[in-house]
Formats: structure tokens, C-alpha cells, sequence
């Protein structure tokens, strides 16, 4: 999917204009039940064309910098990774220093820009003459819209929408090809050990590992037979821009993964045996959660603490608490540069890109609902019990179930729960499940 970036200095309105545009998706989307992160990213569709869309605000936040420092960063991190950048100004505030500079860069650059001349909430006609000011920007047409009041959003999403590449065949795919190859995507922050990781998986040094985070390497795809079964391994270290600012660089595995995730069966999330589980590791097993993909967590370079039980037992915790929502993930402990359980993440890849593709039996799954509905009391919605009827696997990749049930849109978290984990236990899987409830038709 194409992605279009947010941009703009802080409190013009570009998390209200997120939340805006992707708000309902969001609440649509069920991964894993009750869990509610803090997402700088979201698909979003506007007259059939899908996209994904980022709040940069969100993804390059550099607190220590100065505002135009920052705005600028989003705007090069925009560049470079985006297809289309919405430009958002405050049309009440009118145009500063920083929107000029960053619309100087902007210009320069030749990525296609929508400006979003935001806070016009009142629709007297003082709306169009308050955006005309940002017309000097060189950057073409500007809309004038009030997120909050939620106005004006149709023609800015058709702006959007008309400036992004031609469709590519294939683009909205929620699952990856199925071709019978297992498609692997290798993220985590720098310098994790994800190339150490490939270099070993294939056992030739095709790829170029280095000390310094941050290195220029190409993206690589590996293909290799492994007992029989085809990989493509991606190494996510590769996409990564030429000149890296330093704060940037674990931003920049984010993107990575989220470029790679949308093609992968599943996701090999690696991490630091020496440092402690931090928000850049949760949040691309969250993206992985989001994507809906089969997920390893790797502990890589456990050599490094082999000898200290204490610091592997509070590695252990720290994980369990951090990494709490994707608890249906096995964990595996390596030594990537000694090669050591390094066949066993391929072979739980392998096994869990069958479970991603799994198919269950309809006579088991009609028996598990019977059974759920005896052994769990129903929970009671708007003062009626819950009523669940049917329950049919309607497509894998991940495996996603619907319920027909009296109240849909009433189901609580712990109730959604209890089903996933039930579903779980009875077909052992380990990858995401997605649970959809629908109404008895003809109600
Ligand atoms: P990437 O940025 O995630 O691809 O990380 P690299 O594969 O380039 O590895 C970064 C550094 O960590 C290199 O110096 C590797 O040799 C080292 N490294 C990778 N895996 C291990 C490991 O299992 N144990 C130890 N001790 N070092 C490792």
C-alpha cells in the first residue's frame, strides 16, 4: 500500500486529523481484544483506493530538538519514505517561519504535497480567505478544512488520493501471496543482529553485517530451501536511508517493518539480550499485531549474558511485561553470531507460517461453540444474555472467525477473550486470531 505522511509543526491539528481520518478503522479493527496502543500509523481508504497513513508527529518526536529542527526531520523522514505528504498549517495562527522553511524543503524535493490549511471552523466565507495566505507556499492547491469540526476532509482526502502512484496490482492484499513460499520479514532496532541472524540462516555471508548502527545496506531478499520447504528471508536492516540522523535510526526499523510486514507470513522480531525490552520493541510487535502476521520474538546475543542467571531471569520479566499483548508469540533465545538455536527460529517460522494458513474443520469448530457457550456463561449486553449462534472460519492468513451472535456490537473485551484463547488451545496456534460478529441475517 502506498503510504502518506502527516507533516507539520507541533499543534496545527495533525493527530486530530489522523485520528480523523483512520479513527473509524481503527475501532473497527479488532487484533487481539482490549488491547489499545498508541498507533502513529493506520490504514485508511478513500473512494476504494486504500492507503497507509502516518502521523510523523508521532514517528520522529525529537524532544531534545528545536521546532524547526523537528519539523524539518518529519519532512525529510516524509520525503523519503512517503508517497504523498499532507502539509498541515494552522490557517488561524497564519503562516510562520518554520511552515515556510518547510515548505522551501518540500518544494525542493518534488514529492507530491497536499496543504491542509486546518482550524477553519466556522463556514462564513472567512475560511477560503484565511487559507488563500498559504497559496505563497508554491505548493498548489490548499484546502481549507477544520479537522476537529470534521470539514472540508472530503476534498482534502480526494487531493490526496488523486496524487498518489498508479495502483499496483496486488496493493491491497490484506495476505500475502499464496504461492507456497514462506515469506520471512527479519525486523527489530539496529544493530539487534538481524543480518548476523540471516548470515547464519544461510550460512554464507551474502549479507554485509557491521558494527555501526545505521551502515547503507540494500534491502535483501535471501531465498533458501530449508527441509524442503522455500523461504524468502528479509533482511529489514537494508532499508534504511543514506544519511541517517542519529535519533532517526530506530524510527527508520518501524517504517522497515511496516514496508515488509504487508508481504511476510511471518515476522521475526529480534531484540537485545543485553538491553531491556524498550517501547521501539513493543511497538514493532504491535505492527505485527496490527498486520495481522505470524510473530517469533528472538532474544539475540544471549551469549553475552549466558554466564549471569540474574540479568537472563530479569530479561525474562522485563519481556513478559513489555511484550504482554502479543503473549501468543513464542519466545526463542539465540546466539546468532555462534549459530546457536538459530535452526530453531527457522523451524518455529516454518511451523508457524502453516498455522498463519490454517483452515479449520467446521464440525470441530461448531463443537468448540457448543462448548464455550456451557462452560463460559454468556455475558449479559444491554440487559439481555449474550447469544452466540454460529461460529464459521471465514479466511486465513490470519486465521479470522465470525460469530453470529444477538449483539454485536456489544461483546465485551473479556468475552472476546475468552473465545481467542479458546480457539487457540483447541487448534494450538500461535499466531494472530481476528474475530468478527455479525448479526443472524435477516434480522
Ligand atoms: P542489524 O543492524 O540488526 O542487522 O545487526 P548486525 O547483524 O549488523 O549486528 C550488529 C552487531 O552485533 C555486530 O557486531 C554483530 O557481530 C553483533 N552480534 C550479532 N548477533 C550477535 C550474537 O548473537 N552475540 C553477540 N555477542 N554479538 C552479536
Amino acid at each position: 500500500k502506498p503510504l502518506v505522511a502527516i507533516v507539520g509543526r507541533p499543534n496545527v491539528g495533525k493527530s486530530t486529523l489522523f485520528n480523523r481520518l483512520v479513527g473509524r478503522r481503527i475501532a473497527l479493527v479488532e487484533d487481539e481484544p482490549g488491547v489499545t496502543r498508541d498507533r502513529h500509523y493506520a490504514d485508511a481508504e478513500w473512494e476504494g483506493r486504500a492507503f497507509t497513513l502516518i502521523d510523523t508527529g508521532g514517528f520522529v518526536p525529537g524532544e531534545k530538538d528545536t521546532l524547526l529542527k523537528q519539523v524539518r526531520e518529519q519532512a525529510q523522514f516524509a520525503v523519503e519514505e512517503c508517497d504523498v505528504i499532507i502539509f498541515v498549517v494552522d490557517a488561524r495562527a497564519g503562516m510562520t517561519t518554520a511552515d515556510e522553511a518547510v515548505a522551501n524543503y518540500l518544494r525542493k524535493s518534488g514529492k507530491p504535497v497536499v496543504v491542509a490549511a486546518n482550524k477553519l471552523d466556522n463556514e462564513t466565507g472567512q475560511m477560503q480567505s484565511l487559507a488563500g495566505e498559504f497559496f505563497r507556499l508554491g505548493l498548489g492547491d490548499v484546502n481549507a478544512m477544520s479537522a476537529e469540526h470534521n470539514l472540508g476532509m472530503g476534498s482534502l482526502m480526494d487531493s490526496v488520493v488523486s496524487k498518489l502512484p498508479e495502483k499496483v496490482e496486488g496493493e491491497d492484499a490484506e495476505a500475502p501471496p499464496d504461492d507456497g513460499k514462506i515469506r520471512v520479514a527479519i525486523i527489530g532496532r539496529p544493530n539487534v543482529g538481524k543480518s548476523t541472524l540471516v548470515n547464519a540462516i544461510l550460512k554464507e555471508k551474502r549479507v554485509v553485517t557491521s558494527e555501526v548502527a545505521g551502515t547503507t545496506r540494500d534491502p535483501i531478499d535471501s531465498e533458501v530451501t530449508y527441509k524442503g520447504n522455500q523461504l524468502i528471508l528479509t533482511d529489514t536492516a537494508g532499508i534504511r536511508r543514506k544519511k541517517t540522523i542519529a535519533h532517526q535510526v530506530e524510527q527508520y526499523s518501524v517504517i522497515a517493518a511496516l514496508k515488509v510486514l504487508e508481504r511476510s507470513d511471518v515476522a521475526v522480531l529480534l531484540m537485545d539480550a543485553t538491553e531491556p525490552a524498550v517501547d521501539q520493541d513493543a511497538k514493532l510487535a504491535g505492527l505485527s499485531m496490527d498486520r495481522g502476521r505470524a510473530l517469533v520474538i528472538v532474544v539475540n546475543k544471549w551469549d553475552l549474558i549466558a554466564e549471569d542467571k540474574r540479568r537472563q531471569e530479569a530479561f525474562r520479566e522485563d519481556l513478559k511485561i513489555a511484550l504482554k499483548f502479543v503473549g501468543y508469540a513464542p519466545v526463542i533465545f539465540t546466539s546468532a553470531l555462534h549459530g546457536s538455536k538459530v535452526e530453531k527460529v527457522v523451524d518455529v517460522a516454518v511451523e508457524l507460517a502453516k498455522q498463519f494458513r490454517f483452515r479449520a474443520p467446521t464440525p470441530q469448530l461448531n463443537k468448540l461453540l457448543d462448548y464455550m457457550v456451557d462452560n463460559n456463561p454468556a455475558p449479559i449486553v444491554k440487559s439481555k444474555p449474550l447469544r452466540l449462534y454460529y461460529i464459521a472460519q471465514v479466511a486465513a492468513a490470519p486465521p479470522t472467525f465470525a460469530l453470529t451472535c444477538n449483539e454485536p456490537q456489544g461483546v465485551p473485551d473479556m468475552y472476546k477473550r475468552y473465545i481467542t484463547n479458546q480457539i487457540r488451545k483447541t487448534f494450538d496456534l500461535r499466531v494472530p486470531i481476528r474475530l468478527l460478529f455479525r448479526e443472524r441475517p435477516g434480522k
